[in-house]
């Protein structure tokens, strides 16, 4: 629509609305959603669902762009690195997230036996013969391979999306290097369109994070107001030992980054907004978009944030391995139970191999647990106890999924040779700023 003259020039004289909004910082309008969406949730109670739309609308933004990023960032990252660059980075990430997530879920169990959640309350065991139980590892690896790509992503199946980039990236880069001009002429061609594509997707999510107060504030609102106090003060030991091991193992990424020399305050204020999203999202791969970002902004390169994230999303769960090992603490101890050695040493097995083929995605934990707890032989009655407050508990533990993704990448990146640069890009979320790098790309 036209604006007519009398409007346009007042706007050069006075910048609009609009700009201003843009030109206050991402992370200031997001704390401040954060902030409005809890008194708006403890004041109205369950009746602010009806703004639940608001927050669905920026579910779907993310979730949209979450398949196209990962295909086509992993395709160019893959295509920018040598095999043999590719598979140390592999191997370096696969190490680093069983590491953290074993170490994570004897931080969850550890705290949980000090703190013992739910020793006050009692609660009868109930049938035993409901829970989930694991899929076998075999199983889970077979899926990674997709029988039908366009399937796969139609599903959000991370992995086997990422099975198909990787040959993709692989091949391509194999076509780039090709002694047949045909071959590689094309391959550039490829090449430009996949790096246009990346530009595209990173330009659309820089415009959805400016809606994402809207987001953050009606999700937040209407998760303290469904849950309500009422639901949370019987749980607050188990709620308590849940965080203070997420706060546990933040620090010990600190430390680790501390190690690896790595500015921590910088990486803590690139990674707020991630962090943020993850925490009223309770969604590792739908915050990916958002780390792609901060990635970006550490100065990571995609030939190992592409790899990295992704796989982290699925596989790397630390906040959810301790809630598991807490929460189970916390079953044994409403019915009684004494845990044997055993039936720890079980939990811990499955929670780290589920972690590996459980999806990013809100309440996967709760699954997780109830694997737990069907492995360890307890009763499943209590779990229902944990279901009421999960939400809760979600936005912590992906939270601190989603810090331990963006540490191992900034880890990794600089363990290996040209993949990390001094950062150059500035403060997130402005659109202005995204058109720069727009720019940037198209004269590169
Ligand atoms: N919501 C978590 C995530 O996306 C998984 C969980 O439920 O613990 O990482």
């Amino acid at each position: 629509m036209d604006k007519p003259d009398s409007v346009t020039s007042s706007e050069s004289a006075r910048p609009s609305l609009w700009r201003r909004y843009l030109e206050i910082s991402l992370i200031w309008k997001l704390s401040v959603a954060l902030v409005l969406g809890i008194v708006a949730g403890l004041i109205f109670g369950p009746g602010i669902s009806v703004i639940q739309p608001l927050g669905d609308v920026f579910l779907r933004l993310l979730m949209m762009l979450v398949m196209p990023l990962i295909l086509l960032t992993l395709i160019a990252g893959v295509a920018s690195v040598s095999p043999k660059t590719l598979g140390r980075i592999g191997g370096k990430a696969f190490v680093y997230y069983l590491v953290t997530t074993a170490f994570a879920m004897s931080i969850g169990i550890g705290l949980a036996l000090l703190m013992s959640p739910g020793a006050g309350l009692d609660m009868p065991a109930g049938d035993e013969d409901e829970g989930e139980t694991a899929p076998p590892l075999s199983e889970v690896l077979v899926d990674i391979v997709p029988e039908n790509i366009f399937g796969a992503l139609a599903e959000g199946q991370v992995l086997a999306v990422m099975f198909f980039a990787l040959c993709a990236g692989v091949a391509l880069a194999y076509l780039q290097d090709s002694s047949d001009e045909r071959l590689a002429g094309i391959a550039a061609d490829i090449r430009r369109f996949v790096d246009g594509g990346v530009e595209l997707v990173f330009l659309i999510i820089r415009g959805v994070l400016q809606y994402s107060p809207i987001g953050v504030f009606a999700l937040i609102a209407v998760v303290v107001g469904e849950t309500g106090s009422d639901a949370l003060l019987p749980l607050l030991q188990l709620t308590g030992s849940v965080y203070a091991g997420i706060f546990v193992q933040i620090l010990v990424y600190a430390l680790m980054l501390l190690v690896f020399r790595a500015p921590v305050i910088r990486f803590f204020r690139e990674a707020k907004e991630p962090m943020l999203t993850a925490f009223v999202t309770r969604s590792s791969g739908g915050t990916l978009p958002v780390s792609t970002q901060a990635a970006e902004r550490l100065g990571v390169k995609k030939g190992v944030y592409s790899f990295t994230l992704p796989l982290g999303s699925t596989i790397n769960m630390d906040g959810t391995a301790i809630y598991v090992g807490a929460a189970t603490v916390f079953v044994a101890n409403v019915t009684g139970t004494e845990l044997s050695l055993t039936q720890i040493a079980t939990v811990a097995a499955v929670g780290v191999l589920a972690s590996i083929g459980t999806a990013g995605v809100p309440g996967a934990g709760l699954i997780m647990l109830t694997m737990a707890v069907t492995a360890a032989g307890l009763p499943m009655a209590p779990v229902a106890l944990v279901a009421g407050i999960d939400a809760i508990l979600d936005m912590g533990r992906t939270m601190c999924n989603v810090t331990g993704d963006l540490a191992g990448t900034r880890m990794i990146a600089k363990t290996e040779p040209g993949m990390l640069e001094e950062p150059r890009d500035p403060p997130a979320g402005k659109l202005e700023d995204s058109t720069q790098d727009g720019r940037k790309a198209d004269d590169l």
